[in-house]
């Protein structure tokens, strides 16, 4: 008989109890905007602030109401303004060129590798091009962050950091979005902490984390903030600083608080489940693992291999024999977007260049979530399947050849 997986790749781990208690806390004294305190109450939201400036050493956070409008903040704080050209990932979610094209701005892509990694060859030569790298992180895959910085710092490239899947992940130590000069990351349900919807910003940069403060709606209450810069800090900025209200409110953070206390160890524990799948996966002919270099600390939150130039039909015909069988592969080479795989083909607001190399690799690339409720004899059942799948007719490929 062929076994068949029966658990769900969308459900989260319930929100912790001491979470739940701070939030109907909250909503019992009804205070829930961020400025809105009772004498000698820091808020729950200035409280997460300060919480994920010391998990990530940064100086300065902001928390705010989404991932995407984390970046689209970063990049105004920069001055990117319509019309100008922002380098970013040709694999990487829609809300990335998005936070771009909501400036007005032009997304213009850099390739993958089959690392899952930006191409730093092709940003090596087109650094010139852009005044800022948006750099995704995608799939919680990290380039040579020391050779990247390397690039962008002999270009004058600035660099802001899409964390959105490496919260909690480190790069020779140095946790990701501490690399460039903003990094930006998502608390919305799928990523590593969940709290709906909602973003985080870092940053040591005085100037630029004053004016993220006022572009969130600060309505001048900026010192109410805990990990901000000082008041004279914005005396300037205050006059030019438009208000594009985002700012998270005391329930998300509220929940968020206790759910980072335990980020390290929900970290190794995704990690953990990665590596069952990895191992269950290992030497299937026709299937290519993505190799984690020494130099990265992942979080294994999701988990991607490679079905190097088999046919379309190929491909969708593993994707729905695993489908059929319970285990759900997203891929990336489907030729319309659904759920959460579109590519750079799909936004047609800002049309790319042929990018053979990077379709390549987007055409063969199969991508499953790995939630927490998942358990490790879960993880082996999965891979089994995938195995089984992928095996049968990668055998037969190799054969053909
Ligand atoms: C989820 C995600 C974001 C941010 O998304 P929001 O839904 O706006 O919080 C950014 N980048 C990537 C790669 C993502 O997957």
């Amino acid at each position: 008989m062929t076994e068949r997986f029966t658990g769900s790749f969308t459900q989260q781990e319930p929100i912790p109890e001491e979470g739940i208690a701070a939030a109907v806390e909250a909503m019992r004294h009804g205070r829930l905007h961020r400025y809105n305190l009772a004498p000698g109450e820091a808020g729950e939201v200035a409280l997460l602030e300060e919480d994920f400036a010391a998990f990530t050493g940064a100086r300065y956070c902001l928390a705010v109401a989404s991932g995407g409008y984390a970046m689209a903040t970063a990049l105004r704080a920069l001055g990117v303004g319509p019309g100008e050209p922002v380098l970013t990932n040709a694999f990487t979610l829609a809300p990335v060129p998005g936070a771009i094209a909501s400036l007005g701005a032009r997304p213009v892509y850099v390739g993958v590798t089959e690392e899952l990694t930006i191409d730093l060859d092709e940003l090596e030569a087109r650094a010139g091009e852009a005044r800022v790298l948006l750099l995704s992180h995608m799939r919680g895959h990290i380039a040579d962050m020391d050779r990247l910085t390397a690039i962008c710092d002999a270009a004058g490239l600035t660099v802001i950091e899409d964390c959105a899947h490496t919260m909690g992940a480190a790069w020779c130590g140095v946790p990701s979005g501490r690399h460039g000069a903003i990094g930006c990351y998502s608390t919305q349900t799928y990523k590593h902490m969940n709290s709906g919807e909602g973003g985080l910003i870092v940053t040591d940069d005085e100037e630029l984390a004053a004016r993220m403060v006022l572009l969130s709606g600060s309505y001048m209450l900026y010192d109410r903030h805990r990990a901000a810069p000082p008041p004279e800090a914005f005396e300037r900025l205050k006059w030019e600083t438009p208000n594009v209200s985002g700012r998270m409110d005391t329930l998300r953070a509220a929940i968020l608080r206790p759910q980072l206390r335990v980020l390290p160890e929900k970290c190794a524990a995704w990690t953990a489940r990665y590596r069952v799948l990895e191992a269950g996966l290992r030497g299937i002919p026709g299937l290519t693992l993505i190799e984690r270099p020494e130099e990265e600390r992942f979080v294994g939150s999701s988990f991607q291999f490679l079905l190097l130039d088999w046919p379309a039909e190929a491909v969708a015909e593993v994707v729905a024999a695993c489908a059929a069988r319970g285990v759900e592969l997203k891929w990336f080479g489907a030729e319309e977007p659904v759920g959460f795989t579109s590519r750079y083909e799909s936004w047609r607001y800002a049309p790319a260049p042929p990018m053979p190399a990077t379709d390549r690799v987007l055409a063969g690339l199969l991508d499953m979530r790995l939630p927490l409720t998942f358990s490790l004899a879960d993880c082996a059942q999965i891979a089994r399947i995938v195995s089984e799948e992928v095996g049968a007719r990668g055998a037969r490929r190799t054969a053909a050849e």
